[in-house]
């Protein structure tokens, strides 16, 4: 497909007109063609005015049909793997096997909320029955979750497929039945561009309504602020940094009705080797931690930042054994210049700290070409860790920090002081896991997914997988943003007392007409 480097405003293209900016191949750090032009205000207001005409038609859809259009998308996504592993490399530096991976992941994920609309029972349909003879009488009550109205995805740059144009956020606001406006990541706008065409395809086979997507690009921040301020749009799905997350949901908190962002931005992922697992199996832990910092060049939301071990001979030797494997590691090309330089920034400053050690540093090879990065190993007293809070900050990239303890309480109180993260970890014995039972009563306060002898990065797409955790990995610790778990973030609780049967929506009717699970009178039941 030839790129246009214009929005798709509904069926229509954009024009010729905003400001125009041109990814930037990182392998090689040059500009790649063609120009992308950002959507004008009056084609911002256009999208979002189709998407809540569309959503009218849309949100009357069936569990069925919804199936039928996302199935259709997975369908067409796969039919340009090929165009995507030029383009997406081109854009975002990534080898073949991890743009093939994770095209097969997208399209997974498509085909999962297929079957969950389909099937039918996640709209969560609640029947009580009447009682006329109760004082006072007892209404007929019966609820189901429905959607939200036109939602606005933000691409992010770490996933140009899986959690961009159509990933997670956008596979799951279409399930619940919402149209999806999405704001192009301008790191990866061709692939967004080869994307959008395959969603509008899609929706055109499947005589979806004009405006069930949009997608704009933008040079800056402006289409990405007036969408989230525009009072037709009704919930942001983000992926990004904090500071960019912050600023969404200040924005929509500060709305005449404000809406909910749901932004996963990122996290330090603590790791807890405690002694028994460290003394059977250090070697091996850090092995697959090393693994886990450097896989992506540690450009994961999920890459674990930060080891915390009992001081001693066997933390000496595992930190030997880490600091070794980062130092052979070779520089790896990363996502944006903007990503490489605020990685080295973090890490100069870092290492300018006086009370942390640059244990190691990855291999620079003369003439290497490209937007690199280098591992880098650090190494902080517990004392010092807790007297530094920006210490237990992200660095997005292939860096991590070695914590050692003195104490069970000292490692306790590191524990209580973290904040919100999207998984911890923990390495242990039994043995360890009976005597250290309140560190994972603490962490499971600070995270949303709790790893045992594993390492955090590699998000399984399912339905009990959590991608949240409480601020500031999310902006809503009680949603997540990968598995069919995420629809209820794009839909909402609504009740209907005393309707008559025929009025109701299929989901709430006497004879269960969809055959689905149901909370009858407080028992589950498909009757
Ligand atoms: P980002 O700066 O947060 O940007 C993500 C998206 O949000 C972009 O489309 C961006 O548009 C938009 N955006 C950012 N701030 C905005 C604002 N104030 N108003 C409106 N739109 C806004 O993330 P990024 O570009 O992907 O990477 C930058 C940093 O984010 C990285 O260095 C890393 O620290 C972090 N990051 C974390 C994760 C994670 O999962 N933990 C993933 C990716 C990135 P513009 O690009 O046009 O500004």
């Amino acid at each position: 497909m030839d790129l246009r480097g214009k929005s798709f405003i509904g069926w229509a293209s954009g024009a010729e007109g905003g400001k125009t900016f041109t990814a930037i191949n990182p392998a090689i750090a040059q500009p790649i063609s063609p120009n992308y032009f950002s959507a004008l205000p009056g084609e911002v207001e256009r999208a979002a005015q189709l998407a809540a005409e569309a959503f009218t038609s849309y949100s009357r859809t069936s569990g069925k049909e919804r199936a039928v259009f996302l199935r259709e998308i997975a369908k067409r996504l796969e039919g340009i793997v090929g165009e995507l592993v030029i383009r997406t490399n081109q854009e975002a530096g990534l080898a073949e096997a991890r743009i093939r991976s994770e095209a097969a992941r997208t399209v997974f994920q498509m085909r999962l909320f297929a079957d969950l609309v389909e099937e039918g029972s996640w709209v969560r349909a609640r029947l009580d029955k009447p009682d006329a003879e109760r004082k006072p009488a007892k209404p007929d009550l019966r609820s189901m979750w429905r959607p939200l109205g036109p939602v606005v995805v933000f691409g992010a740059s770490n996933f140009p497929l899986a959690y961009s144009v159509a990933g997670g956020d956008t596979a799951s606001a279409f399930a619940a039945g919402n149209p999806v406006i999405v704001k192009a990541h301008p790191a990866h706008p061709g692939t967004s561009e080869l994307v959008g065409e395959v969603i509008l395809a899609a929706a055109g086979a499947c005589g979806m309504p004009e405006g069930i997507f949009s997608l704009l690009f933008d040079a800056g921040t402006e289409v990405g602020t007036t969408l989230v301020k525009h009072p037709l749009v009704r919930a942001v799905g983000f992926t990004g940094s904090q500071r960019g997350g912050r600023a969404l949901m200040n924005l929509a908190a500060a709305r005449p009705a404000p809406i909910p962002v749901f932004a996963e931005m990122g996290s330090t992922n603590p790791v807890f080797v405690l002694p028994g697992a460290l003394a059977a199996r250090g070697e091996q832990i850090a092995e697959g931690l090393h693994g886990s910092v450097t896989l992506g060049a540690g450009q994961f939301c999920t890459k674990p930042g930060m080891v915390f071990l009992p001081a001693g001979k066997e933390a000496t030797s595992f930190s030997e054994s880490l600091s070794k494997r980062m130092r052979e590691s070779a520089s790896q090309v990363m996502l944006t210049p903007q990503i490489q330089s605020a990685f080295s920034g973090l890490v100069g400053a870092r290492a300018k700290q006086s009370k942390v050690r640059l244990a190691a540093e990855g291999k620079r090879a003369a003439g290497e070409a490209g937007v690199r990065g280098v591992a880098a190993m650090f190494e902080v007293q517990a004392g010092d860790f807790l007297r530094e809070p920006e210490l237990s900050e992200e660095v997005f990239g292939p860096a991590m920090l070695v914590v050692s303890y003195g104490s069970r309480e000292e490692m306790l109180e590191i524990a209580r002081g973290l904040q919100g993260h999207l998984t911890a970890t923990v390495h242990g014995t039994d043995e360890d896991l009976r005597e250290y039972r309140d560190l994972v009563e603490i962490l499971e306060q600070k995270a949303g997914r709790l790893v045992f002898n594993g390492f955090p990065t590699g998000v399984e797409v399912g339905h009990a997988i959590i991608h949240g955790g409480p601020y500031p990995a999310t902006s809503d610790g009680q949603s997540t943003s990968v598995g069919t778990q995420a629809i209820y973030r794009f839909a909402r609780p609504v009740c209907f007392q005393n309707f008559p049967d025929a009025a109701l929506p299929n989901e709430l009717k006497d004879g269960n007409l969809l055959g689905i699970w149901r909370l009858r009178d407080g028992a589950l039941s498909k009757d």
